[in-house]
């Protein structure tokens, strides 16, 4: 036994493993066809989106997706958020994390496979380096080699190509927040603010450092999903899996050796060839069993069919399968699927739950609000003639495209009287207001009363507001304060 502790550390694995830049090869099948066409469909859908036009009525705007922070309201096609409704956005998220939830317990990490943006962003600037420095091989080689006058070139080119996308996609996202047609206007005459100029810079060189340099990182170390993906999925989800029971043990191919005599030896239909790892864009090794890294692309799987093909085995080493299916198939039995069980019934029924929660809610949401908030300081005033005055905020939301009149009256206080700004300074028993369409109006209403009409220091008061047009008669309770 060695006591040196120096030689005894020396033994020791190292804590710390130097990064190897993962350089995936190119491949060809399936679900790459299908990851690319989802790479079209969707940035397709995200360069039109902005431009697509959706009649709301004259004095509004006409931008089908539109989250427009200075006029504080979101539009998506037909619904309208306002800040008071920002909770339609909770649900929303909430209805997008519900739909997350079930599509990894069914099918594990397909959403950051095929849908996630760090995901087609990555493979778009992969799509561009192999173009430009070639495929794998030729990449590593490449770096190993020392820095070339055709190697900068090369790299140089990436770069600019990898920053015009950058600026084409990241900076796109800016016309989600402005109305597109006019915010290109005043890009070509140079009258963008300064802060739409910075924003433009930002979200471009987030996609160019997270889809050029982070990469994987993104998805292992900075994105929290691969934390609790696996509360999602259970022994029944179907995710990318290679099926050991008919691949180990893995062995090289022989010529010499049939199937039957690498089958007496001990071996599977894995021949080692590293096709599914080099193919990877995350690095791993599948054959390892589930892990963290792993975002489901299925890349893997076309990758190892096509050596299947190759060879003449039956594809299907890696593909989507179950855990019970795995085991069922390790023990000769066959394999039972259930994509309809508690997990996934709980989530669609929480799915539809949430989703008809979130229409009912909008198709009932009041179009005429109307809201009352009392002058904290001072609570009273005392007015020259011994009145008591207090101060009152009113609020009317008109979300409607109509101008409406509103009948303001008070109850509980006998010879209460209203005077609100900019009207005139008799006070009134009724007041009557005006709100503009499609706006919050805000009226300042001071309440005068006799000092003898108060029952004490808080007297309760209440504000009738009216509106035939609106179709409003709500009452409003507050407390009038005095002496
Ligand atoms: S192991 Fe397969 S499915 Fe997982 S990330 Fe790598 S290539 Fe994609
Ligand atoms: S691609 Fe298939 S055969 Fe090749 S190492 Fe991977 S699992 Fe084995």
């Amino acid at each position: 036994m060695n006591n040196d502790p120096a030689a005894a550390s020396s033994e020791q694995p190292a804590l710390f493993s130097s990064h190897t830049k993962v350089q995936p090869k190119s491949v060809r099948g399936p679900h790459r066809q299908v990851k690319w066409a989802v790479l079209i469909v969707m940035l397709v859908g995200y360069y039109v989106m902005p431009w697509l036009r959706w009649d709301r009525g004259p004095g509004i705007s006409d931008q089908a997706v539109l989250f427009d922070f200075d006029g504080r309201r979101f539009f998506i096609f037909n619904v309208e958020i306002w800040p008071q409704q920002i909770y339609y956005v909770t649900f929303l998220l909430i209805l997008a994390a519900v739909v997350l939830f079930l599509t990894t317990a069914l099918f594990g990490r397909i959403w950051c496979g095929y849908a996630c943006p760090q995901t087609l962003w990555t493979d778009l600037y992969m799509w561009v380096e192999r173009l430009i420095e070639g495929d794998r091989n030729e990449r590593i080689r490449r770096d190993q080699a020392p820095m070339t006058r055709a190697t900068f070139f090369l790299k140089l080119t990436k770069h600019g190509a990898w920053l015009t996308i950058a600026f084409l996609t990241g900076g796109w996202f800016i016309f989600y927040f402005y109305d597109a047609p006019t915010l290109v206007h005043n890009m070509v005459t140079g009258s963008v603010s300064a802060t739409t100029v910075v924003m433009i810079c930002i979200l471009s060189m987030m996609v160019y450092f997270l889809a050029g340099f982070l990469r994987e990182h993104t998805c292992t170390y900075m994105c929290p999903w691969p934390r609790f993906q696996s509360a999602m999925q259970d022994e029944e989800s179907l995710i990318v899996s290679y099926r050991a029971w008919r691949g180990e043990g893995r062995g090289p191919l022989r010529k010499s050796v049939s199937w039957e005599q690498r089958k007496a030896q001990g071996l599977g239909d894995c021949i080692d060839c590293g096709a599914c790892q080099h193919v990877c864009p995350t690095g791993i090794d599948i054959r390892n069993g589930s892990q963290l890294q792993c975002i489901g692309c299925a890349l893997c799987i076309d990758a190892c069919d096509d050596i299947m093909k190759r060879i003449g085995r039956p594809g299907k080493l890696i593909a989507f399968d179950t855990l019970n299916a795995q085991i069922a198939c390790a023990a000769g039995k066959k394999p039972r699927y259930a994509l309809l069980r508690p997990r996934t019934l709980i989530y669609m029924a929480l799915l539809l739950a949430v989703g008809v929660f979130m229409v009912t809610t909008y198709a009932e949401r009041a179009l005429v609000h109307v809201s009352l908030l009392r002058d904290r300081a001072p609570l009273y005033v005392r007015m020259a003639g011994g009145e008591i005055m207090n101060g009152f905020t009113l609020k009317i939301s008109n979300l409607t495209r109509d101008a409406h009149q509103y009948t303001v009256t008070l109850e509980g206080i006998s010879g209460a009287r209203m005077v609100t700004s900019g009207a005139d300074e008799t006070p009134v028993s009724e007041l009557h207001l005006a709100a503009v369409p499609d706006a919050v109006a805000t009226f300042r209403v001071t309440v005068r009363t006799p000092r003898e009409s108060l029952a004490g220091v808080s007297t309760p008061l209440r504000f009738v507001v009216r509106s035939e047009t609106a179709g409003i008669n709500d009452t409003y309770e507050t407390s009038f304060m005095g002496p």
